[in-house]
């Protein structure tokens, strides 16, 4: 399995990564969290991202770009991936393809789990009470929503094209979606 897992921020995509990667036995990589890890290690990589983050703005290409290219380089890889988080713009899904053209690696599909805007708001201002992430506070969210409306959202019409999207509704508990991604992905 090689995929990557599409969706508003709150859609779920971080939850049912982790679940699906155990499934498929293959690595869950999740851009925001490899950035959270770098700025909580202060490293220069979370360094360059802290800004971008915490204005809910997309960290830029070049740093994302290295930092893929280098995970997507490690052992691990070699069963597959599920990258949740990356691409986000249609200049990152150019730069993956070559990666992976590099890699001799294609995509099997493009997971886009839906949810509407007025759900992940709630979600997100709910997740920031629990595990109080710094941009999990209102204007940041609706930050991060456009950023995905005009930024990530032209991904969905672009992996379409290339017959590779699979849409799977993210409203509902856990366990539902998780059951709907796997029959949707089992069925192709
Ligand atoms: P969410 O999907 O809930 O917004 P993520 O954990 O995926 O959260 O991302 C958090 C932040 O990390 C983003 O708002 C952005 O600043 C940065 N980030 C993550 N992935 C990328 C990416 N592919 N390109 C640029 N920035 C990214």
């Amino acid at each position: 399995m090689r995929a990557i897992l599409l969706g508003p921020p709150g859609a779920g995509k971080g939850t049912q990564a982790t679940r699906l990667a155990q499934r498929y036995g293959v690595p869950a990589i999740s851009t925001g969290d490899i950035f959270r890890a770098n700025v909580s290690g202060d490293t220069e990589l979370g360094r360059s991202a802290q800004a971008y983050m915490s204005a809910g703005a997309l960290v830029p290409d070049e740093v994302t770009n290295a930092m893929v290219a280098d995970r997507l380089s490690q052992d691990d890889v070699v069963s597959g991936f599920l990258l949740d988080g990356y691409p986000r713009n249609p200049e990152q899904a150019v730069e993956l393809d070559m990666m992976l053209g590099g890699l001799g690696f294609t995509l099997d599909a493009a997971i886009e789990i839906t949810a509407d805007v007025d759900e992940v708001t709630e979600r997100l201002l709910r997740r920031a009470q629990i595990e109080g992430r710094a941009d999990d506070t209102e204007p940041v969210i609706r930050t991060r929503l456009e950023v995905y409306g005009v930024a990530t959202a032209p991904l969905t019409a672009f992996y379409a094209g290339r017959g590779l999207l699979v849409q799977v509704d993210g409203l509902g508990d856990i366990d539902s979606v998780t059951e709907r991604l796997v029959a949707a992905l089992d069925a192709r």
